[in-house]
């Protein structure tokens, strides 16, 4: 008999620990690895989890471990990288292992489901068909066939789509008992097949100066492209990337939120004979799945190379034979996870890179502070293309002092003449407003009440299309109050203007031009991007009014005149990454101006054009602007010369979430005197800059320290005890390991 063994599984829960189980009835030990899923009882429920070890030794009496309820792979779904990726995630964000493993499976491998992707009927034409003359007295199978030879359909057809264009199960089944068509099995889930239909741009010195650096580095190496817009990193990243698809292998190409759009693929869709699988937050958990499957199991001796386009969970896809990573719009704050395990995905793209040794590629053209730091100081290869490909330049930006203006529906008078001009000129105009919904604010001139919502400490925002006050931080909706609810007066009034009342206005003043309006409320339906931007696309003068949405990613050839308003609030936040923020922001939406041979302006509208900082991004650069800030941050100890946690805690009851908080902080402290830690700082707890968010108060404690391994360390010692405290069960809390977000 074999001594008992126990298996050491790591469940999703916000536990941080593994809990033991007894392996199934008649198994043994050569049934387990780690890294294999099994379904067990976790209370009243039943969970799926990892297997994290195989041990002898329980902490708990083995007469009440359980045994799991079911073993749900023969062989681990995930390539050792990724496994360690986890346990890294767990060390380095100090969240629970088992919330870390498992977000590296798709939700419904998460759930438990087999791993298995799923397969349609495929009729395809046989190759030695019997003559046609045999089926002559059925019409129908005569008219299938008819189908089949069409061009489009050449290759075969999905039953799916013979059975939506009439065909019934009978007739197809006819034609292939006769030997007219093959019935296959197909994976659902298709990539998009790369066509090699356009050939290399000739680089500029500066592209050619990238390139070769990158072509030269073995091994794992992280490069900082730091390149204006429309300069060309694009065109690096495919050269670059060019040997690792060409050989046949993977390469993983990560974007923001918003930045994958058809434009996008299809650049790299032209270059290679590549298959590309598109990893976004519209898939269905199926099509995420079958696509998660298929870059797993991608075969590098077949010669046809993989690329993978995602935004930031796609950092977890398992490829087996990953060659190069990159990141566009790296200091994209997309990037960063803002709810469970808070984890950075350029980071953990970085950390990635380092464990299977391959280069990684971060481009942007506004880097963030971190990565501009790290290229500075060497930690990455710092490589600048400082002028625009081809025959483009950069937009001249101007700066438009509204102080003493008359300003209607938000957009200065002045600005019509030139939109005008450009109209006339055939040139296309962007407005840019960083507000959907017709006016932030609803308010009574008579009593100063202003719309609020109930559930936040924030205004509701007015929309007209359709009619309603909606709170974009809960998503409650109202009606909107005919006269003020304080004074009844019926002066109430929208202040300030979101996209909506651009629109109408520009409408109204430009009435032979179409005006579009991009916003998240106009593009709720999968396509209507692409149906809103076709004018825009087709070239006709038009003008385009729309959020952050529009600011990455899109190239506009026509758009020559970019508009920005309201822009500058960023200028006095308490944040001290509002600058940083703001500055990208700006060059980035001005960037879609004059991206082809026509001279672009980009206009920002601004109250403070008095702004030092302002004058510097407008005078010099973003480079130059960004050097001031690394300096201010390095005089105050900030990231990067500094490094940060927040430990974050809400409740719907006021003041619980602050009382928990002032429990931890002592816990800090004691801490912190047994350490002999005098070099740690910590603020807190505070209130959050909107105390009150969707029914829940919210509080935060901050801790900086100005050695990484001081703060991790210190937070590592702690955290046991904060998991420990009691009478705290209705506060739900959380540890976010440098924070994006700032007091
Ligand atoms: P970025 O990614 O920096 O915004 P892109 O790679 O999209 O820049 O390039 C901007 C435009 O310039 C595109 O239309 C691209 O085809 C063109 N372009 C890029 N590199 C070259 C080059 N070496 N010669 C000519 N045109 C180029
Ligand atoms: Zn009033
Ligand atoms: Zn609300």
């Amino acid at each position: 008999m074999t001594s008992p063994f126990f298996l050491s599984v790591a469940v999703a829960a916000p536990l941080p620990k593994l809990f033991d189980y007894r392996p199934l009835a008649d198994t043994d030990m050569r049934h387990y690895q780690a890294g294999l899923r099994v379904s067990v009882p976790f209370g009243a429920r039943l969970l799926s989890g990892v297997i994290v070890s195989i041990h002898q030794a329980p902490q708990v009496d083995p007469a009440k471990l359980k045994p799991i309820a079911a073993l749900l792979d023969s062989t681990p779904l995930l390539p050792s990288d990724l496994y360690q990726l986890g346990h890294w995630l767990s060390e380095y964000y100090h969240q629970p292992i088992g919330e870390c493993l498992s977000l590296l499976w798709p939700l419904l491998l998460r759930k438990g489901e087999p791993a298995r992707a799923s397969k349609q009927n495929f009729y395809a034409p046989a190759d030695t068909p019997p003559d046609p003359s045999t089926i002559k007295r059925a019409p129908r199978q005569v008219e299938l066939l008819a189908h089949m030879t069409q061009s489009a359909h050449q290759d075969g057809c999905w039953q799916q789509d013979l059975v939506q264009a009439g065909f019934t199960p009978a007739i197809i089944n006819g034609l292939v008992t006769k030997g007219f068509l093959v019935k296959q099995a197909r994976d659902c889930f298709q990539p998009i097949k790369g066509q090699c239909s356009q050939t290399p741009l000739t680089l500029n010195q500066e592209q050619q100066h990238a390139l070769t650096c990158i072509e030269q580095s073995q091994g794992f190496n992280s490069f900082l492209i730091d390149g204006i817009t429309g300069s060309g990193k694009t065109e690096v990243y495919l050269q670059a990337i060019a040997p690792h698809v060409q050989q046949g292998l993977q390469v993983l190409i990560l974007v923001p939120e918003i930045g994958l759009t058809p434009q996008t693929v299809q650049r790299f869709a032209q270059r290679f004979e590549a298959d590309v699988l598109l990893l976004h937050s519209k898939l269905s958990d199926r099509e995420r799945l079958d696509a998660w499957l298929m870059a797993r199991t991608h075969d590098a001796s077949t010669g046809r190379g993989q690329i993978i386009i995602g935004t930031r969970s796609a950092i977890f896809t398992p490829m087996p034979n990953l060659a190069m990573i990159v990141i566009d719009e790296e200091h994209d704050q997309s990037f960063k996870q803002q709810d469970g395990v808070r984890y950075h995905g350029r980071d953990v793209a970085v950390v990635r890179a380092k464990t299977l040794a391959i280069p990684i590629i971060l481009g942007s053209a506004t880097p963030s502070l971190e990565c501009l730091h790290n290229g500075l100081n060497g930690k990455y290869q710092y490589l600048r293309l400082s002028q625009r490909a081809g025959a483009a330049s950069m937009p001249e930006l101007q700066i438009l002092n509204i102080k003493n203006q008359a300003v209607h529906h938000g957009l200065a008078d002045s600005l019509l003449p030139p939109i005008e001009d450009t109209l006339h000129k055939g040139q296309q105009v962007l407005v840019f407003v960083n507000r959907r919904g017709y006016a932030p604010t609803l308010y009574c001139p008579d009593c100063a009440w202003i719309a609020e919502c109930r559930h936040c400490d924030a205004k509701m925002t007015l929309h007209q299309k359709p009619a309603h006050l909606h709170c974009h931080h809960c998503d409650s909706k109202l009606s909107i109050p005919r006269q003020c609810p304080e004074c009844l007066s019926h002066k109430i009034q929208a202040m300030g203007a979101g996209t909506e009342r651009l629109e109408s206005h520009l409408q109204y003043k430009f009435q032979a031009t179409p005006v579009i309006r991009i916003d998240r409320d106009s593009t709720q339906n999968k396509h209507a991007m692409e149906t809103l931007l076709a004018p825009v696309h087709g070239g006709e003068p038009c003008i385009i009014v729309g959020t952050q949405m529009l600011a990455k990613g899109h190239h506009f050839p026509k758009v020559t005149l970019v508009i920005m308003i309201n822009v500058d609030s960023g200028f006095f936040s308490a944040d001290y990454r509002a600058m940083e923020k703001t500055a990208q922001l700006i060059l980035q939406v001005a960037g879609r101006a004059g991206r082809e041979k026509d001279q672009g302006v980009a206009v920002l509208q601004t109250e403070f054009s008095e702004h030092p900082m302002l004058h510097l991004l407008k005078e010099e650069s973003y480079h130059a602007l960004s050097l001031a800030l690394l300096d201010e941050r390095q005089h105050q100890h900030l990231p990067p010369y500094g490094f940060q946690l927040l430990l974050r805690a809400d409740c719907h009851l006021p003041q619980e979430a602050e009382r928990f908080l002032h429990r931890v902080r002592q816990l800090l402290n004691q801490h912190q005197q047994a350490l002999n830690l005098p070099q740690l700082s910590m603020i807190g707890p505070l209130p959050a800059p909107m105390e009150l968010r969707a029914g829940r108060f919210r509080s935060q404690l901050w801790v900086s320290a100005r050695r990484r391994t001081v703060l991790h360390s210190f937070i590592g010692r702690v955290l046991p005890d904060i998991y420990a405290l009691k009478g705290f069960h209705k506060v739900r809390w959380g540890l976010d390991i440098d924070p994006i977000e700032s007091l």
